[in-house]
């Protein structure tokens, strides 16, 4: 059964490259681009985020920076050396703070590769299961997002820089910038395991990650699989925030609280229609037939994540005895 899911799952990731004929998004000419939410919190995008999110197709890698009075925070460190050096760059314009802390919300390399080409000064933030796959599957990682983003952007040249701070399962670390303290908070499953989310209580905006791609109709990618926990994680998200927050998801420009009802409602519906279909002894083929589920349709990527991961990761769950 496993290698029958493998199977299909590597056919499906074969099919997305030639959905495109080139890499999902280039890592050679995204143009980084901030927007300030509050007094030193800023947003960075990919300059054409804002119309690929509104029609549903796949944008660059997001992330942000805070700054203090003591220095600053940056979220998520980029795909490779041209993208860091424009988020540096972002950096030094935007109060030109020191970096003091860099946050990886996942081991993702389009979240983390960029960590060797920061200062040694900068103190890199991880979840213990992110330091840990890192150390174990780098070149594997790297040879997964080749096949998806290209050789030659930068990819290859890619080593890894231990982190300076980690943050254990389940637990919360509050970094201290001066006149703004950021908390780093484990949520639970999102994607991989070592997901960090990073919150800024005074003007309420939360960096997610991958677990949130961008607003709808974009949807998951459960590549890790674990739907069950990754909903619960995503309900658990949506209670924690004020009404008022933004969020910056991790391939998107800002939503707002109620747009994570798209993912919750998305990942509740296969739930339960992949309950039906385990509790009718159906197989995984037939499940994905039966939940074909073309009113969450609409994102670019919908045939290779939904059919190809999503689907399969509830059966999966739910098939457990
Ligand atoms: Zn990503």
């Amino acid at each position: 059964m496993k290698t029958k899911l493998i199977a299909i799952t590597a056919a499906l990731l074969a099919t997305t490259v030639a959905y495109a004929g080139e890499p999902i998004w280039d890592g050679n000419k995204v143009q980084m681009v901030s927007e300030k939410l509050d007094q030193g919190v800023y947003a960075y995008y990919a300059a054409d985020a804002r119309e690929l999110n509104a029609k549903g197709g796949a944008a660059a890698t997001s992330g942000g920076l805070i700054v203090g009075s003591k220095g600053a925070l940056l979220i998520d460190t980029m795909l490779n050396q041209r993208l860091n050096k424009q988020v540096q760059e972002l950096s030094r314009q935007l109060g030109g703070k020191q970096i003091l802390y860099a946050v990886n919300t996942s081991s993702h390399g389009d979240h983390s590769y960029g960590n060797m080409y920061l200062p040694a000064t900068v103190k890199i933030v991880q979840h213990a299961v992110t330091r840990q796959y890192i150390a174990g599957h780098l070149e594997d990682d790297k040879a997964f997002m080749v096949k998806n983003f290209g050789s030659g952007r930068g990819i290859e040249h890619i080593k890894a820089r231990s982190p300076d701070i980690v943050v254990a399962a389940g637990s919360t670390v509050s970094l201290d910038l001066g006149d703004k303290k950021v908390d780093i908070i484990d949520f639970g499953f999102g994607q991989t395991g070592g997901d960090l989310w990073v919150w800024e209580p005074q003007s309420k905006v939360l960096w997610t990650g991958n677990p949130v791609i961008a607003s709808k109709p974009a949807l998951p990618w459960l590549l890790d699989g674990r739907l069950v926990e990754t909903l619960e994680t995503l309900k658990k998200v949506y209670a924690f925030l004020p009404a008022d927050a933004k969020i910056i998801p991790g391939h998107g420009v800002a939503m707002q609280r109620e747009d994570l009802q798209w993912h919750i409602q998305y990942l509740e519906t296969i739930r339960n229609k992949v309950q039906a279909a385990v509790n009718e002894g159906l197989t995984l083929e037939q499940t994905v037939q039966r939940t074909a589920m073309p009113e969450f349709g609409g994102y670019a990527l919908f045939g290779w994540v939904h059919p190809g991961l999503n689907v399969p990761a509830a059966y999966r769950d739910l098939s457990k005895k």
